[in-house]
């Protein structure tokens, strides 16, 4: 057996280990008695629906910034968190009718690990009102993170302590107000160096399952790379609950394609299909230093010519995938 055939034997092996969830589990007649988990087929096909967070899309107006992302083979748009949905939620409605694009997430710092109750209450209170914005623009979700920071700082729950709390009441509160809205939270496993709490998809999907209805996870491609030992594995332990995808490049967090040779989707891109996944892949990074002045930017063509090639190399893998 090569190497390459070990790791993804491995990796779903170890999938069925993990997750315990039904669709693995539940493996038809032949799978089980090969030993191998089988996967029933997803009820529609997987769709790459290519997605920008705002900061990232050409333009200065809503409109402008729309029009690029569907002349240019976006099929969704990510906003920012924090008071924009709020300032922004009526004329993204009208920007957004007629359009192909759909709305993923709002995407924003959060931290619900304070020791304080009432510091914990005040983060419940300030997204209240987002995922009331959220639900009227039909959006997927209001990304969250549980728990910034380091293992057991001081004045901040971590552990068992930390997970009973988000999934009995910080989180759970807040995936209710979200369903009531028609939208939903959506937990986003970090690195190591930026959460003590939520590493990985499965973790989080398992927490976003005991939650209950309207709580989903996410994947994003940069944190997985560190914390993940598959990408298809975690993205099959997600299941019907994945709702989001982040992507970056895999040695820099920087747009894909820049290092092509490390920029690697397709195993990722393959647990997608098999989960029928049909949600947003965003990118979510930064852009290569400017060779002429590393103090400035690079110039805004040269943005538009790496977010088209990102497109290309994203689609060549899918197809691959
Ligand atoms: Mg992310």
């Amino acid at each position: 057996m090569k190497r390459r055939d070990f790791v993804t034997t491995s990796a779903v092996a170890s999938v069925a280990a993990w997750c315990g969830t039904r669709r693995v589990a539940a493996a038809g007649q032949a799978g089980e008695a090969s030993g191998m988990p089988k996967l029933a087929s997803p009820e529609k096909p997987a769709e790459l629906n290519l997605c920008l967070q705002w900061w990232a899309i050409p333009g200065e107006s809503i409109a402008e910034k729309l029009d690029f992302l569907e002349a240019n083979g976006f099929a969704a748009v990510e906003i920012p968190s924090g008071d924009w949905p709020m300032k922004n939620a009526d004329a993204m409605i009208e920007a957004m009718r007629g359009r192909k694009l759909f709305l993923a997430t709002a995407c924003g710092p959060s931290d619900f690990s304070y020791a304080d109750p009432a510091k914990r209450e005040a983060e419940v209170q300030k997204f209240l009102p987002v995922l009331e914005a959220l639900g009227r623009m039909k959006s997927v979700g209001l990304i969250l993170c549980p728990a910034r920071g380091k293992l057991s700082e001081p004045g901040h729950l971590s552990g068992k302590e930390l997970r009973k709390d988000f999934v009995e009441n910080t989180g759970k509160r807040l995936a209710e107000h979200a369903a009531k809205h028609g939208t939903a939270i959506v937990l986003e496993p970090l690195r190591r160096n930026e959460t003590p709490f939520l590493r990985q998809v499965a973790d989080g999907a398992r927490m976003a399952a005991d939650i209950g209805r309207g709580a989903t996870v996410m994947g994003d491609f940069w944190h997985m790379g560190l914390e993940e030992t598959s990408f298809m594995g975690a993205f099959i332990c997600a299941g019907k609950l994945l709702s989001h995808v982040h992507i970056a490049g895999l040695k820099e967090r920087i747009i894909p394609g820049v290092h092509p040779e490390a920029d690697q989707y397709v195993d990722g891109f393959k647990g997608l299909k098999l989960i029928g996944y049909r949600g947003a892949v965003s990118f979510e990074g930064g852009w290569p230093k400017n060779p002429a002045d590393s103090k400035k930017e690079i110039p805004q063509e040269e943005k538009t010519r790496l977010i088209r090639n990102m497109v290309k190399l994203l689609r060549e893998q899918w197809a691959m995938a």
